[in-house]
């Protein structure tokens, strides 16, 4: 038959939970336990708990990190010479 109306598609939208994607690398501010001088760290929070080691900015002493966090949020963090 001529003329007939077609459907309309249905177009789910699934966008949305799409570019809700977890954010997981979180920006912190450290203090160097060897200089005093503060500056910020980026921390991939998709491990629970994690250590490493950063070269302060300021000083480039070593700094040991003790970090637990969840994904999204940075729990606790411990710097240490
Ligand atoms: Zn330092």
């Amino acid at each position: 038959m001529e003329g007939a109306a077609l459907s309309a598609p249905n177009i789910w939208d699934t966008t949305a939970r799409v570019s809700q994607k977890m954010q997981l690398i979180v920006e912190i501010e450290i203090t160097c336990p060897h200089c005093g001088e503060v500056f910020p760290l980026q921390i991939d929070t998709s491990e629970s708990e994690q250590s490493l080691i950063e070269d302060c900015s300021v000083c480039c002493r070593p700094i040991n990190l003790t970090i637990r966090c969840q994904p999204g949020t940075v729990d606790s963090l411990i710097a240490h010479s």
